[in-house]
């Protein structure tokens, strides 16, 4: 099933995107929790982390060194935090699986 993600991709809502390539996209979060908030999303339609299928390892590895190459463009290479929300009580609230690139200021261990 198709969220706001995939219109992004599709171009039927507007967003601010950072990176693109032929697998995915990078776009500035509308609710930033940092002063750099992207979000890597693959323009393939998965749900969750959890309905990934080993056919996609290729396309989640690419999302792992894609935030590695957008955080050197956004100047936050040195000290970035990636997060994956995995289901509603994780905190997931699009249902379409992304990356949380997250930047410019510190983060606390464990997170909340
Ligand atoms: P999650 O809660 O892990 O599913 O993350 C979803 C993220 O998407 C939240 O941080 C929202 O602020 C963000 N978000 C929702 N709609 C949009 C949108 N149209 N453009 C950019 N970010 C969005």
């Amino acid at each position: 099933m198709t969220t706001i993600f995939g219109k992004v991709i599709r171009r039927e809502i507007p967003a601010d995107i950072v990176y693109e390539d032929e697998l995915c996209l990078a776009i500035r979060d509308v609710n930033p929790q940092a002063p750099v908030h992207v979000l890597l999303i693959p323009k393939q339609e998965i749900a969750r982390l959890v309905d990934a299928k080993p056919e996609d390892q290729a396309l989640l590895g690419h999302l792992m060194l894609t935030a590695g190459k957008v955080a050197q463009q956004l100047g936050i290479g040195d000290a970035f935090r990636l997060a994956i929300n995995n289901g509603a009580e994780a905190g997931q609230s699009v249902f379409h699986v992304h990356v949380h690139l997250l930047g410019g200021r510190p983060f606390r261990w464990p997170p909340g």
